[in-house]
């Protein structure tokens, strides 16, 4: 694991900057607490934006390919209108009877198989992770968790304390365990359920033996933070089962999967053919509005509702609900899941050819519009590949295209585009990318 969480951004003095953004980072840092990063070697400074288009103050555009929270493209215009409708008429919370809320929450809960239909709102997905590990707790009785090993599961206390990613600055919890997953171990797709079982199996019965037992799988159903490792679908399967025998939940965190990133399917968990206890959702339910939820099936939210006031004063609020309603029905009369299928393929078709024809890319995972693009040649060190992921990134953002790195050394391409992404806009990032290999020194 690298021991720079965030090997991406950047470091003062080590670039000159135009005096515009040298002085607002000075403002920055004489306000703002220290733990903010900002992304990039040389950082970006926008204005506006539009659709798959973000711009700079002198109206530079730069193409999108990393953020997947408007994921129908950055300031939709029905959305913002459903959302500024609502606020000049009313923002009110769930203690009033309402009926749009109720509304919205049939519409997202018949997104999901039958037996999940229970939902309470959140602001974001570390609140949504929070919330559940509430529930799995409670219900289960036990303590435990169990997550991936580099899994990342937002910032609250008790989330950052069962999220690895976050390195020594945060304690890992004493209750929390590590399974490692197949893929980045490099177990062969035939075994990659037995191996995940096991790893599985071996952390309940250290669990158990402590005397704190299981209370929850929690996992990103697309793996993100580990590097998207997605296949073999259903790997997981026998690890999720034996979590249930042990009397724990399962806890799909669907915030980077969820709404239909996978393109196949609107949740993520369900590539892998499971069906979870709850469901953790937040990043694109609202385009940019901040909201998440929590879903589940009925047995566990009633049995944590008997005994717990869950009062959150802006989750749930009409504006909330208005912008995620307009989200969900622009997601599903547009179709747009069908048009991450297609894309998705166009866009990796386009990587294996560049690969075919040009040294640095190692490997490339995709379940729709989320690519893993691991770089560096197979012999080269873990710090020559972050080199290279780094080195392309930074000249793809010089080049104005947008994506980052992920994975236990951060030398995997992270490329997640909003879902409207269109042919065009995948040639453009394609020509950057090669443009990019071509430029920096291959490891
Ligand atoms: N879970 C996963 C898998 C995430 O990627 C993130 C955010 N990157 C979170 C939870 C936390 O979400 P938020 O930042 O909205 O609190």
């Amino acid at each position: 694991m690298t021991t720079d969480l965030m090997p991406n951004r950047y470091r003062p003095g080590e670039t000159e900057l135009p005096s515009r953004e040298a002085e607002l980072i000075a403002r920055r840092d004489s306000v703002l607490g220290a733990s903010y990063r900002l992304q990039y070697r040389r950082p970006v400074h926008f204005v506006r934006g539009e659709g798959m288009w973000l711009y700079d103050p002198d109206g530079r555009a730069y193409l999108d390919f990393y953020n997947n929270v408007p994921s129908l493209g950055h300031c939709h215009p029905e959305v913002n209108a459903a959302m500024a409708e609502q606020a000049g008429r009313i923002s009110a919370n769930t203690r009033y009877l309402e009926p749009h809320l109720v509304d919205y929450a049939e519409r997202l809960v018949e997104t999901f198989p039958t037996e999940i239909d229970r939902v309470v709102f959140t602001c974001t997905g570390s609140e949504s992770n929070d919330l559940a590990l509430r529930i799995a707790r409670y219900t289960s009785g036990n303590e435990g968790v169990i997550v991936s090993s580099y899994a990342y599961h937002g910032t609250s206390a008790a989330v950052a304390a069962v999220s690895p990613n976050l390195g020594d600055a945060v304690k890992f919890s004493p209750n929390a365990r590590i399974v490692a997953l197949p893929g980045p171990a490099g177990v062969p797709d035939s075994q990659a359920a037995d191996f995940f079982e096991s790893q599985v199996r071996a952390a309940i019965d250290d669990l158990n033996r402590r005397g704190i037992g299981v209370a929850a799988l929690l996992f990103d159903s697309i793996f993100s933070s580990d590097g998207v490792w997605i296949d073999p679908p259903g790997f997981i399967a026998g690890g999720v089962q034996a979590v249930r025998e042990a009397g724990g939940l399962v806890i799909a965190d669907e915030v980077q999967p969820g709404f239909g990133r996978t393109g196949s399917h609107m949740w993520g968990f369900e590539r892998h053919g499971i069906v979870p206890d709850l469901a953790t959702l937040g990043k694109p339910m609202g385009n940019g509005f901040p909201i998440g939820a929590v879903v589940g099936r009925k047995g566990p939210m009633e049995r944590f509702g008997a005994i717990a006031r869950y009062s959150n004063t802006f989750a749930g609020n009409t504006v909330g609900i208005a912008t995620a309603d307009a989200v969900l029905t622009i997601l599903q009369r547009d179709r747009i899941p069908e048009n991450v299928l297609a894309m998705g393929q166009f866009l990796r078709d386009g990587l294996e050819q560049i690969a075919s024809r040009q040294s640095g890319i190692r490997a490339i995972r995709n379940a729709g519009l989320f690519l893993g693009v691991d770089m560096g040649t197979g012999d080269a060190s873990p710090t020559d590949r972050r080199k290279l992921a780094l080195d392309v990134v930074n000249a793809m953002r010089d080049d104005g295209v947008l994506i980052s790195t992920t994975g236990a050394n951060e030398d995997t391409l992270k490329v997640r585009p909003p879902l409207i992404c269109e042919a065009d806009h995948v040639e453009l990032f394609l020509a950057a990318l090669e443009r990019a290999l071509a430029k920096v020194a291959v490891a």
